[in-house]
């Protein structure tokens, strides 16, 4: 048989082994940020199109590289940073293997642009598909441009399966955080789509947490310090009390290098134990200072698990250094007059259960009446306030589908088995009863119904939602006090891909942008008390998932509000009340179950219930 062993062509191996380095438009700006820190860059530029798929370009003022090493660089395993296998445990770069230029070049089109401080020319490279294209002297300013345009465009495969752009842009603005998060003496900017999202001046580590993520963040940080033999400790952690749900603001770095490690996550978590709300999750920025040659460094550089020789040594010292810190802050808090009263009514709101919304009913409406009420019906495209929903459905018969239906039931069943007769039933103003402030009970010829109210009422507001979203602005309430909730500049990024929609439901913004937003309006069955948390609770669904079709934001938008919204358990309703959500519910697309699946309403025929009296 003939030999059938061949050897890869070159383009072939490239991309293969791009695959590795290169996943996703954020890794290439990692290699790209990571080789501008390691040129000792001290201003980065980064500048990204569509989230990174038509453009990565990353510009610093760092040493830029000679003529040989500008062309040598996209070579694989070409790396000034390493000479010796023995380098590896004095390694003081972040990058090392000498395969990231490489990768890159294999499968995106690719233009870098470099001189060195002591040239008066430098140079410049086309390089597509790991081939090169053009090589020129240029006009250019000391440090490095490198411009990633078009990733993936020879994988078609590849591209395809990019998440959508809000996905990869998160991806990115994480990467760009854990880098800026590192080197507060380097100045950063953020370029996406030609606005500017971050501007990050050179400072010291407080005030770089605190311009990556805006807000009233300085006001949470509560310092860490400790030095043993084993590890030094730095950074800050989290007041207890501005713990949230979202996970999303903590970091863990070790030798300037963002790492994860669920085991250090437990020995921060451990130190707040009894300070915090179950559920919730402090924020900590925690700098680990260890001798390389007690940690695994022979690791995936894509990678962001770490192995340490003494992990558990490590977990004691850093617990007991947060628990100190914790300890000296609420000792100081206790001396400390001047702290912002604002901030503390934030949080005791956050802490008081939310009020009811009270229902307004026209006392002199009598849904009896047969003189035609004209309502709207709940699905019609005008703009009625959510509340409206409630009364729609009154008044006509026919406009009835609860009754309806169980006349068209009651038609096919015995007429001995009911106990109302159809006139009864009608006209009987106690049909409906409401039980432990839970249930409505609704007697029908048949038998009888129980509704959960808060359920039902999910359900109503729900679909009216769905439709108001994707519609023109709805009726809002004005607020006298505008409302500023504490967001981060990641976190108001994700609230503005939903901005349209929610001012469809109702909200007004005075202010949004990077700085955070300003509320002047809100829809018209929310209370002020319950904004924050509901936008709040809104952002935290959308970091653990980013929707990624306008449907889906619509339709996560609109369980949030009729969750928030829908009157709870414990609220008492009159008969017009219960009425209406009978009404209302039973005009629904789908009345037997909530948006989220659970059951609105069960039946009991009363021969079902004859049967138990056997
Ligand atoms: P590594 O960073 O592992 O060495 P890379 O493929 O990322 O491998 O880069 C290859 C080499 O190109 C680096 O070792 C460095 O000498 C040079 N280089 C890359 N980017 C820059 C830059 N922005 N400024 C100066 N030199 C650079
Ligand atoms: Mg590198």
């Amino acid at each position: 048989m003939a030999d059938i062993i061949q050897l890869l062509p070159d383009h072939v191996a490239n991309q293969i082994a791009a695959g590795e380095v290169v996943q996703r438009p954020a890794s290439a700006v990692k290699e790209l940020l990571e080789n501008a820190m390691d040129a000792q860059a001290s201003r980065i530029k980064l500048i990204v199109k569509d989230s990174g798929k038509t453009l990565i370009q990353v510009i610093d003022d760092g040493m830029g590289m000679s003529t040989t090493d500008a062309r040598f660089c996209f070579e694989r395993h070409a790396t000034s940073k390493i000479k010796t296998a023995d380098d590896l445990f004095r390694l003081h770069t972040k990058g090392f293997r000498g395969e990231a230029l490489a990768s890159i070049a294999a499968v995106a089109q690719v233009e870098l642009a470099t001189k060195q401080a002591e040239n008066e020319i430098g140079t410049k490279i086309h390089i597509e598909g790991s081939k090169i294209l053009r090589q020129e002297p240029a006009v250019t300013p000391k440090g490095t441009s490198v411009a990633v345009r078009r990733l993936f465009f020879n994988i078609p495969a590849r591209r395809q399966f990019l998440k959508s752009d809000s996905v990869e842009f998160r991806h990115i603005i994480d990467e760009f955080h854990r880098i800026a998060l590192t080197h507060p003496n380097t100045a950063f900017q953020l370029f996406h789509n030609d606005n500017e999202l971050f501007n990050l001046p050179v400072s010291n580590l407080r005030q770089r947490i605190v311009s990556v993520f805006g807000g009233r963040t300085n006001e949470k940080l509560v310092p860490l310090s400790e030095v043993t033999d084993l590890v030094g400790i730095g950074g800050f952690v989290g007041k207890p009390e501005f713990a949230r749900r979202s996970k999303a603001e903590q970091f863990f770095f070790v030798n300037q290098r963002y790492i994860r490690n669920p085991y250090l996550h437990h020995a921060v978590i451990s130190a707040y134990d009894g300070l915090i709300k179950d559920g919730t999750q402090p924020s900590y920025f925690i700098y680990l200072d260890i001798n390389p040659a007690s940690i695994d460094i022979n690791i995936h550089p894509t990678k962001t698990e770490i192995k340490f020789e003494n992990e558990q040594a490590l977990y004691a010292i850093l617990r007991a250094s947060v628990k100190h810190s914790l300890g000296q802050f609420s000792a100081a808090a206790v001396l400390d007059f001047d702290q912002d009263q604002t901030l503390e009514v934030q949080y005791e709101q956050l802490k008081t259960m939310p009020s009811l919304p009270k229902i307004e009913v026209d006392a002199d409406f009598n849904p009896f009446d047969d003189k035609g009420y004209d309502k709207p019906h709940v699905f019609s495209k005008t703009s009625q306030p959510a509340w409206e929903s409630l009364y729609i459905g009154l008044g006509s018969k026919s406009n009835n589908p609860l009754t309806e239906e169980l006349e068209i039931d009651l038609e096919s069943e015995e007429v001995t088995g009911s106990i109302f007769n159809q006139q009864e039933e009608k006209s009987n103003p106690t049909e409906y009863f409401q039980v432990h402030e839970k249930y409505i009970l609704c007697m029908v010829k048949s038998g009888m119904i129980l509704i959960d109210q808060h359920r039902a009422h999910r359900r109503i507001l729900y679909e009216d939602f769905l439709v108001k979203l994707s519609e023109e602005k709805t009726a809002s309430q004005q607020l006298l006090f505008p409302i500023t909730p504490d967001f981060s500049h990641g976190e108001v990024g994700l609230l503005s891909e939903l901005r349209e929609h929610l001012e469809h439901a109702g909200f007004c913004f005075s202010k949004f942008d990077q700085n955070g937003v300003e509320i002047i309006g809100i829809p018209v069955l929310l209370t002020p008390e319950k904004t924050t948390s509901i936008l709040q609770n809104l952002i935290e669904d959308l970091e653990q998932e980013i929707p990624d079709s306008y449907f889906s934001a619509i339709d996560l938008l609109a369980k949030k509000l009729s969750k928030s919204i829908a009157i709870k358990h414990g609220q008492s309703l009159n008969q017009k009340e219960q009425q209406q959500i009978i009404d209302s519910l039973f005009a629904c697309k789908e009345p037997k179950l909530t948006p989220d699946n659970k059951t609105v309403f069960v039946r009991l025929g009363w021969d079902e219930i004859e049967k138990k009296f056997n």
